[in-house]
């Protein structure tokens, strides 16, 4: 199978029209067998229930070519159950996880050419959503849906070295205690949009989230969660029922424990603690772990140890494990490692 003749290193992170997507539709309390199709546009009624109240949810994973050679994803039956307890939140049928990671093989794999080369750095994203389909005026959940996936290939996300963010204690809110925070729905998104635009006109890379109820723990950014290392090499990760379970941090947690050895601690993080830790960073799907530098508390700096240069020794040895293990250079653990061809 030939490649797409894409320059791969610079293609940044921006949508492409891939080969093929997949598409399942529920009506009258059923899903249909689904099915992958070169449509890449919806057409919908006017009032559909997604346009009018926002019943969305999605997930993103990728896809890559390991060293010897096969397309593999990383962990999508998580992916799969985190789509579940997101669709229940929102009153939205299951799309059930096992059909779930079949469909993302089905349309990775029938976009193979699309699907970067083993050392490009790059990859492809796969983007799975959920909307109501059918016109709902009073507010109500829809009765009809359609399942997606489609994927789109994405640039390597640290070009040149991996560069220390700059973030900043938001003042907005991104999840009530009792809310939607656990879940992917886009609606968490939306309203996160105001809060990064303005955090990014400031001159800042992210927003550091606190719990809305007292402002004294820490959440979430925007996207990504949490990990700090204390000075003594521990790793500390916040716990709260309005955080989204990221499976990648879920991942690190595990590579921390049971590859180097760390002692790992999930519990709530007073924002108090965060000027005594090491080191500072994002984990999402996306970059994996993108270190912290430096955190703005209404002007008052607190600069991690580790600066502004580089990772900080055991972030790196974190983000190194656990990349090792997704290009297939480190044994995975059993079940991790999804191979597709
Ligand atoms: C998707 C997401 C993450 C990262 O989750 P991964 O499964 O690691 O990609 C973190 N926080 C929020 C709010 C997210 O939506």
């Amino acid at each position: 199978m030939e490649k797409k003749n894409l320059d791969w290193a610079n293609i940044g992170f921006g949508y492409m029209t891939t080969s093929m997507r997949y598409v399942a539709n529920y009506k009258d309390g059923a899903w249909d067998e689904g099915t992958l199709t070169t449509d890449a546009t919806i057409t919908l009624n006017e009032c559909a229930g997604v346009l009018q109240y926002a019943q969305t949810c999605f997930e993103g994973l990728k896809a890559y070519t390991t060293e010897d050679g096969h397309i593999v994803t990383f962990r999508p039956d998580l992916n799969g159950s985190r789509m579940e307890d997101s669709a229940r939140r929102l009153e939205m049928p299951v799309f059930p996880k096992e059909r779930f990671v079949d469909a993302v093989c089905q349309v990775v794999k029938a976009n193979a050419e699309w699907v970067p080369p083993y050392g490009s750095g790059a990859t492809l994203y796969i983007r799975p959503y959920m909307f109501g389909s059918n016109p709902v005026i009073g507010v109500k959940p829809a009765d009809e849906y359609q399942f997606r996936i489609f994927t789109t290939p994405v640039g390597p996300y640290f070009k040149g070295g991996a560069k220390p963010l700059t973030i900043k204690v938001s003042d907005f809110d991104r999840a009530a205690p009792q809310g939607t925070g656990h879940i992917k729905a886009g609606l968490n998104y939306a309203m996160s949009l105001h809060a990064i635009v303005t955090a990014h006109q400031e001159g800042y890379d992210e927003n550091m989230y606190l719990d809305p109820a007292t402002r004294t723990k820490v959440e979430e950014t925007g996207g990504a969660n949490f990990i700090f290392v204390t000075k003594d090499h521990k790793v500390v990760t916040p716990k709260s029922d309005s955080i989204l379970p990221s499976i990648t941090r879920r991942s690190l947690i595990y590579v921390a424990k049971e590859y180097l050895g760390l002692e790992v601690e999930e519990r709530e993080v007073l924002f108090e603690e965060v000027k005594d830790f090491a080191e500072c960073g994002l984990c999402g799907t996306a970059a994996v772990i993108s270190p912290v530098g430096k955190i703005v508390d209404h002007g008052k700096e607190i600069c991690l140890p580790s600066g502004m240069t580089e990772m900080g020794p055991v972030t790196k040895k974190l983000y190194d494990t656990l990349t090792g293990i997704q290009m297939g250079h480190i044994q995975a653990p059993e079940g991790w490692i999804r191979v597709i061809e």
